[in-house]
Formats: C-alpha cells, structure tokens, sequence
C-alpha cells in the first residue's frame, strides 16, 4: 500500500541505496512526520493492538505494588525519581500510582517522568497523569541524576528497531530494504567484514540485535549504579540463548500484516533479547535479577486476590474480570510469553525476584 512514508522511502532508497532494517523500523515508528507512533494513539479496540494495561486496571495496579514495595525495601527513600519509558496513553501509571497511593509516603516522595518520543501519545499521558504533574523525557540522559531512581518500561524494548543478520554462502550478511520498481523488497548486503560467523550457523540463519535497546539498557544500568533504584522491563520475548530467528512482526488492526505493506501505518516490533539488555546493564555496573514470568509475578504481587476483591464489588462485570486475568496470566496467554526483567543499583532482591517462581 502506499503510504506518504512510502514514497518517501523510494526516493530515499533511489537516492542513496539500500537501508538496514533497523533504520527502516526506525523510520515507520519514529518518522518526525509519518513515524506510525508519532501521528496516533495505536492502542485499544480502535487501535491496531492492545496491551496488558489495557486490558485490565489491574495490572498497573500490580506494578505500583511492586514499585511501592521496592521504595520500601530501599528505605521510603523521602525524594526520588519516578520514571516509565514508552507510557503509551498513560493508563498503566494512574493505576500504579492509585494503587500504591495506599503506602504512606510513596506517591508524596515520587517525581513523575515519562519518557516518551510521540507527541501524540504525549498529549494522552497528560490527560492520564496530568494530576501528578509529570515531566517528559525523550532519553535516559534527560532524567534527574539526583536521588534513587526506580523505572517501568511495559512493551517499550519490543519498539525499538532491529537489525537483522542472515547467513548466506557461509558468510553474514545484513537484511536491507531496497527496491523493485516502486516496491519494497528485502535483500542482503555484501557480506559484513570482519564479522565472525556464530557458532553452529546455518545456511539462512537470521541473528538479530537491537543496538538502541542495548545502548538504553545500558545507561539505566549506569544510573542505578550511580543513583541507587530498580528497573522492571515487561516485553515479549525470549529469555534464553536463542540459535536464530526472524521475529520481526507488524500488526495492524489487530491482525498480522507484512512489515513491507503501508510503511507508517502498521506497529512493528520484535522480539525482546532479555539476556542482551542484562548484559548492558550488568557491563555498567547494575545487579541483574534475572527474568520471571509475567503470570507469575503477577500471581506473587496478588492479582487472584485483587480479581476476587473487584468481582465481589462488581459483580456485573465477573466474567470481564475473570477473562482479563486469564489473559494476563494463563501461560497459553500472555502469562509465559511475557517476561518482566528486574535490575537494581544494590543488592537488595526486587519484589518476586528473590525466588525461583517457577517460570
Ligand atoms: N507501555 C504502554 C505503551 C506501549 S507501546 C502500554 O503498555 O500500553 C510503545 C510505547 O513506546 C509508546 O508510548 C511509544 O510512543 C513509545 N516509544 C517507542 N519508541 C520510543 C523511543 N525511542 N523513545 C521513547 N518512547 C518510545
């Protein structure tokens, strides 16, 4: 479909050849102009996808539990930094933030940043959480350096770009978009010099990285070992070594569509590396706690017990509670795919992350 990003593209591929996949990605999301989260909400029913905070009140509502509980474990420090990357309309926040209202002190002591590219979505987390008087942020550099600074980041790494690496004739080489006629085709590049192949590959192998998130997950690492705090990062994505694959996906309306087709107006994401951002983090100095379920954790922090609580009050709505927490949580759902990753600036255990929780 053509798409004013589209011919933008063309012309620019005319102009100057082939662009790697993660400067393609970079483009359809993040395009001053046409960048698919600058010019919309994407969320929600209307939208082209939904996530887990918008499927239930509940789950921001677990997550402002588990940052209250990390505040208290680090001693209610009495100022510190607040911050979610990627806030999307802002729900997940109000409900965090209503929900830990409850803790004496926590919302009191919080300064609230958002960081945040899409003015679109801007404009909507100010309706959400414009009582709390946030500030906006485009990067990790902009925020506060004074004080502990404790960090929610839900499907902000998935929409980061990629770039992508596959195996031809023995050698690796980068997936490009280029051109047919008017079209948008994937291709290679001349081999990569000097890049070694991965053990074991296969002839077709796709590798993946995603140079950005690893250069954010990075700088958080630096801040909360300079700063003190706790970073949760909830994505899809894979928590072991993974061999290969090509995982990245464009969605529009809430089906699968072809990441070439109507550049601009689809969500494209990928598959989150959590043993890539560890590592960034760790290299600069952060504890890594590892990776736990997302059905899981949600099931520690007491997600049946909150569903129960808003069933009893509202019993019209039993069965849209009960398929929410289903949703969230049942491991054929989103409850294994999803993954919440937990660093920290100390040694003391994030909230769920102490124990093994079984996934
Ligand atoms: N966390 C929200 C929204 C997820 S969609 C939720 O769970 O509903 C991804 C979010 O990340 C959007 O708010 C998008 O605008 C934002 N985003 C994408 N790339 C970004 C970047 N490079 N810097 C900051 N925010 C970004």
């Amino acid at each position: 479909m053509t798409t004013p990003l589209h011919d933008i593209l063309v012309r620019r591929i005319r102009a100057e050849g082939p662009m790697p996949v993660a400067e393609y990605m970079g483009l359809c999301l993040g395009h001053p102009e046409h960048g698919y989260y600058v010019t919309r909400d994407p969320l929600g029913r209307g939208g082209d996808f939904t996530t887990a905070p918008e499927i239930s009140q509940m789950f921001g509502e677990m997550i402002g539990l588990w940052l209250a509980q990390a505040w208290i474990d680090r001693g209610s420090p009495g100022a510190f930094t607040l911050a979610e990357f990627g806030p999307g309309r802002g729900t997940l926040m109000a409900d965090a933030l209503r929900a830990a209202a409850r803790v004496p002190g926590f919302v009191e002591a919080a300064e609230l940043w958002l960081v945040e590219t899409s003015p679109a979505l801007r404009r909507k987390q100010w309706e959400a959480l414009g009582a709390h008087e946030p500030r906006w942020a485009d990067a990790v550099d902009d925020l506060p350096e004074e004080g502990p600074l404790l960090v929610v980041a839900n499907e902000f790494f998935d929409a980061l770009p990629i770039r992508q690496f596959v195996v031809s004739d023995g050698a690796l080489c980068e997936r490009m978009v280029g051109l047919r006629g008017e079209a948008l085709v994937l291709g290679l590049s001349p081999p990569v010099s000097g890049a070694a192949l991965p053990e074991g590959a296969e002839e077709g192998a796709v590798y993946e990285t995603s140079p950005q998130s690893r250069t954010i997950a990075g700088a958080l690492g630096a801040r909360l070992s300079a700063q003190g705090g706790v970073v949760l990062a909830i994505d899809y994505g894979h928590a072991e070594p993974r061999a290969s694959g090509d995982t990245l996906q464009a969605v529009r309306g809430h089906a699968y569509a072809d990441p070439l087709d109507a550049p601009g107006e689809a969500d494209l994401t990928a598959h989150v590396d959590f043993l890539a951002l560890a590592k960034a983090a760790e290299r600069e100095g952060a504890t890594v706690w590892g990776v736990r379920g997302q059905g899981p954790l949600l099931d520690w922090l007491g997600i049946r017990l909150r569903a129960a609580m808003l069933e009893k009050a509202q019993p019209d709505r039993a069965e849209e509670i009960r398929a929410a927490l289903a949703r969230l949580t049942e491991p054929d759902a989103m409850g294994t795919l999803f993954k919440a990753l937990a660093l920290s600036g100390d040694d003391i255990p994030p909230p769920g992350f102490a124990e093994d929780l079984g996934a």
